[in-house]
């Protein structure tokens, strides 16, 4: 099927766009990589008389690593972010989601921006952003804010980008020493949409034990979950084998998926539980090594 007709605005600065954003007000959507808009529109579920494609804005595809940690342009793609040598080295887990998205005709045209701002529950980089306390630029007419990644995602494709709003950048902090993240998803088939992925981010002590934990849930719920309880379970602790189960169990608590065509609940709870596990041990094993 063909999209419903609409014109089509490509500005070139951030300005054009929020001009245009301005004119056109509720009639009107951002486009970036159009993976997901794109399908949307031309199954007709999704239209829009006016449609302001922002990629030919200029700034918006850098990636700058610092002291600090980074600043990822909203049009980053995935393929850059998976190619990009220190972003593996200091956010394994954002390597990990990244080469894991569909398949690389879809990662080349994807974005970052696009990927979060979509609220897609099934999406992989929202899990892995919230583990690594990630910070959401959002630029306006006149102004900007920032939003944290764990109050970012409301609901099912509803997110905190407010209209006339441009998602810019995503700020990373960088990570202290023995501090180490993984993302695990399971899938049916390659390329495809997970039956559940998990994002862990760790930090240890001088001592080995577990300082801190964050691990957040995708295609667990309406959207991208974060497990509780594991600071008590994991702080201090040094032993995988003795927090493994317990870790396994909260993240399970935490999950509210639903049946579908990737499964029954049972199963995909069993999917968590596995994965689970198995991030723990990848994010311990490279912490310890960091
Ligand atoms: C077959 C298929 C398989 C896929 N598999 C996966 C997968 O396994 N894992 C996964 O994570 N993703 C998957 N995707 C989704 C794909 O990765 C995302 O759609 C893509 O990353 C979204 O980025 P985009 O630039 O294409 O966004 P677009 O499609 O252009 O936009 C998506 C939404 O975000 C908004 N938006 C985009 N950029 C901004 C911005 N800077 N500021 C404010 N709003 C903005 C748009 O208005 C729109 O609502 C798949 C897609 C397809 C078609």
């Amino acid at each position: 099927m063909n999209p419903r007709e609409f014109e089509y605005h490509a500005p070139h600065s951030l300005d054009e766009a929020f001009s245009l954003l301005g004119k056109y007000g509720d009639e009107s959507k951002i486009l970036a990589g159009g993976q997901s808009l794109i399908p949307l529109m031309k199954s007709r579920i999704f239209s829009m008389p006016h449609i302001i494609d922002i990629g030919k804005i200029e700034g918006l595809r850098n990636i700058e690593i610092n002291k600090s940690g980074a600043r990822i342009g909203s049009l980053v793609t995935i393929s850059d972010l998976e190619s990009e040598r220190e972003i593996a080295e200091l956010f394994p887990a954002i390597h990990d989601a990244a080469s894991q998205i569909a398949d690389p005709l879809i990662r080349n045209a994807g974005t970052i921006g696009g990927n979060i701002a979509h609220g897609d529950p099934g999406n992989d980089l929202p899990a892995v952003l919230v583990t690594l306390g990630a910070v959401f630029v959002l630029r306006r007419s006149g102004g900007e804010r920032t939003a944290d990644a764990s109050k970012f995602f409301i609901d099912t494709l509803e997110t905190d980008v407010h209209h006339g709003e441009i998602l810019t950048e995503i700020v990373i902090p960088r990570p202290g020493k023995k501090t180490a993240s993984a993302y695990l998803k399971a899938k049916k088939s390659a390329g495809d949409f997970s039956i559940a992925g998990i994002s862990t981010c760790i930090s240890m002590e001088k001592d080995g034990s577990i300082g801190s934990i964050r691990m957040a849930l995708t295609s667990s719920g309406p959207k991208v979950i974060e497990v509780t309880g594991l600071e008590e379970i994991c702080k201090g602790k040094k032993d995988y084998n003795s927090i493994a189960e317990k870790v396994s169990v909260a993240a399970v608590s935490s999950a509210k998926p639903s049946d579908d065509f990737y499964g029954t609940v049972q199963y995909k709870k069993k999917v968590i539980g596995i994965l689970a596990k198995d991030c723990l041990k990848l994010a311990m094993e490279r912490a310890e090594k960091r």
